[in-house]
């Protein structure tokens, strides 16, 4: 069968349409606790579901791919391919982010009582978000752990860039022992594997159920009003997300590769849809890993490593929306931002996208280190709290659209790309 995920995008995308109108009229007519109460837990659900399938997926696919890589050079060279790629687009990100908030200045605004408002209603939970981005641990303590001290730990608690680590040595490992020894332990993880794929395919079925009642619930809680104090700065945010993905990833795919920017973005859609109404590309990965695979033709072998890699480090959506927050809270506060503040906004706002899980909110933690960085008030992000749920929602399917483009880029330079016919 070819590019199989197709129609199930339709339904989801009604799923998602019908959550946006029932949850909009929860809001309007005050149904928003029959929504949290008895709609939003089959949400929770399907979120579980391919949750569930993560870690056992990253670990068994990184493992086995490493391990048919068969070659230390080829996986140093994908590797560095891999980092300099997520490195350079977030930092275009970011730049995208700085020019627009620059241009547009969306901080000037907004009133002086929605300004007195917003930092007034939003003043606990920006505290509690502030003491937790506080407590972030030094650069080097960063990087110690990524090495696991017990891999068994970091499988059950879900520490990805340990995983990472860890699958990476064993694959590597079991290159270098005999072949009649290392055969039965990547046989067995590629069973794994498939059936890891298998769960997913299974759950992609109550996908649209699922989408259907996570939207209506988020919408329900917030409502699309929420959006109006701070509709200039939401704005550029967007616009600045679909900049990216129509000029870098499309620029991208047009020098770099063979696939049709329409075909590329058709193939990610049923992952683009889960990752807006889930929040999160760690979730995602699973189904991002299958439309990768599946409708754009990347090996396994490089999306095994590129993906699971992109979900923990690349984080295009969430560094583009840092840059314009900073701009934004800093106008606000009327501060003006010198070229050196700017740039420092690109170098910490990509290292803390590496350092970030792909989880629901965590942008706004890390927002919170480039702010501290370049002097602005924490406190600024009470500001624009009241719409992060809804531009995380878009933020993460940049996200996932870019680790997609660097798999679809990084396939195409290794030859390991076979664009799936069209039916
Ligand atoms: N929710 C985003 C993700 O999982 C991260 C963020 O921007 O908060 O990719």
């Amino acid at each position: 069968m070819r590019l199989p995920k197709i129609e199930l995008y339709t339904k989801i995308l009604i799923g998602l349409i019908l959550g946006i109108i029932f949850g909009i009229a929860a809001n309007q007519f005050g149904w928003t606790h029959f929504f949290t109460v008895y709609i939003k837990p089959f949400g929770t659900a399907f979120i579980r579901l391919i949750s569930m399938v993560v870690v056992p997926l990253v670990f068994a696919s990184l493992l086995v791919g490493t391990a048919s890589l068969n070659d230390i050079r080829k996986l140093g060279r994908i590797g560095g391919k891999t980092i300099f790629f997520y490195l350079v687009t977030t930092a275009v990100a970011i730049m995208i982010g700085l020019i627009l908030a620059n241009t547009f200045k969306p901080g000037e605004g907004l009133t002086k009582e929605t300004q007195e408002q917003l930092l007034q209603n939003y003043s606990d939970e920006a505290q509690s978000k502030i003491d937790s981005a506080l407590k972030k641990p030094s650069l080097t303590q960063t990087l110690l752990d990524i090495i696991p001290q017990n891999p068994m730990y970091s499988l059950s608690n879900g520490k990805m860039l340990q995983i990472i680590f860890f699958a990476l040595l064993l694959g590597i490992a079991l290159t270098m022992i005999p072949a009649d020894r290392a055969a039965p332990v990547i046989k067995f993880f590629e069973g794994i594997n498939d059936a890891m794929i298998q769960i997913v395919n299974l759950i992609m079925e109550l996908a649209p159920y699922g989408v259907f009642a996570l939207i209506a619930a988020i919408i329900g809680e917030f409502g699309l009003g929420i959006l109006g104090p701070l509709a200039k700065y939401s704005i550029v945010v967007l616009v600045g997300l679909i900049l990216h993905i129509i000029l870098t990833y499309n620029i991208l795919l047009k020098i770099f590769t063979k696939v049709r920017s329409r075909d590329f973005f058709r193939g990610i859609r049923p992952a683009q849809l889960i990752a807006f109404s889930s929040s999160s590309s760690s979730a995602t990965l699973p189904v991002t890993m299958e439309c990768v695979e599946e409708n754009l033709g990347v090996s396994k072998e490089i999306s095994s490593f590129v993906l699971p890699l992109g979900a923990t480090i690349n984080m295009d959506g969430t560094a583009l929306y840092q840059g314009v927050a900073a701009v934004f809270i800093a106008q606000v506060f009327g501060m003006d931002l010198n070229i050196t503040q700017q740039l420092t906004i690109v170098l910490t706002a990509t290292l803390a996208s590496i350092g970030a899980a792909g989880v629901p909110g965590v942008g706004m933690i890390t927002l919170t280190m480039v702010l501290k960085t370049i002097g602005v008030p924490l406190e600024g992000i009470a500001l624009i709290l009241g719409v992060d749920r809804i531009l995380d929602m878009c933020r993460t399917v940049v996200n996932i659209s870019g680790d997609s483009t660097c798999a679809t880029v990084i396939a195409s330079s290794e030859g390991q790309i076979s664009i799936p016919e069209r039916e």
